[in-house]
């Protein structure tokens, strides 16, 4: 048994059903190749196993937990990718291979993990997994929603976003403090037309000022008065969709030209 180490945010599934559920979630058949991501002692990683369609690895930073693995999964063998997700170069480990990726994931660094995923969205064409709940609602949030912001906007535009379900924190060995909730994101067939960091800076430079309206929020980008008449600068960024914010931005850029 592993000893669950909570500056790793280890918390560990004790429901097998739940495990087996979640390790369900991956539908694609595009792709060969699943990475699950932090694995511990592999609950959810022995359902992965069963896909004869598939080939699993894993990517662990806790040390007692790939010797876990190691003792335990010899179908593992060679397929342990040790060291933190946030610093796996994917294409490296991958090179000209799409990979689906999922796990139940440590929630100490969910935003991070979100975002890496949006930046390798190129070959990840399909993520699934589990989040604290309130993580896993902002992803999926509509627009007009509290929760709706940066993470909506970017996962939404990229991914067809599910919230599939809520899972209670009496499943976990420890409990976390918050209920946990299991979404899927597909990769949209048609993707958006625009660089991705410039698209990123527009969402997130508009949501760093939630309450404001985008034409006073947007300033720093000094755009024309002809584009600031447009009447979406009167709005504030929870009121535009995920396709307003690509509109936006490429009219953005284009101005800023
Ligand atoms: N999937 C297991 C463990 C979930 S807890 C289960 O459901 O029981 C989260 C797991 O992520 C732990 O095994 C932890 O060691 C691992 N982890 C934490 N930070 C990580 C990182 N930066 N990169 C890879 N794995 C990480």
């Amino acid at each position: 048994m592993v000893t669950p180490k909570k500056h790793l945010g280890q918390h560990f599934l004790t429901d097998l059903n739940i495990a087996k559920k979640i390790a369900s979630t991956l539908k694609g058949d595009s792709y060969k190749k699943i990475l699950e991501i932090g694995p511990g002692m592999g609950v959810m990683t022995q359902f992965l196993l069963e896909r004869k369609d598939k080939d699993v690895y894993v990517n662990e930073i806790d040390k007692e937990s790939i010797e876990y693995l190691k003792k335990n999964f010899p179908a593992l063998k060679n397929k342990i990718i040790e060291g933190d997700f946030l610093k796996l170069d994917l294409e490296k480990e991958f090179p000209g291979k799409e990979i689906a990726v999922t796990g139940n994931f440590p929630y100490n660094i969910s935003t991070q993990i979100v975002f890496k995923v949006l930046e390798n969205k190129d070959k990840i064409p399909e993520f699934s997994g589990m989040f604290q709940k309130e993580v896993s609602e902002r992803i999926a949030a509509k627009h007009g929603n509290k929760t709706y912001g940066i993470l909506s906007v970017l996962a939404q535009n990229y991914y067809d976003v599910e919230y599939l379900f809520s899972v209670s924190e009496k499943v976990f060995n420890p409990p976390p403090k918050v209920k946990s909730g299991v979404i899927r994101l597909t990769r949209k067939e048609k993707q958006p037309d625009i660089e991705y960091d410039f698209f990123k800076k527009v969402v997130k430079t508009a949501f760093n000022q939630r309450r404001k309206t985008l034409r006073n929020s947007l300033k720093s980008y000094n755009l024309s008065d002809n584009l600031k008449q447009d009447s979406i600068f009167a709005k504030r960024p929870e009121q535009l969709s995920p396709e307003d914010f690509l509109d936006l931005a490429k009219k953005i850029k284009h101005d800023i030209r």
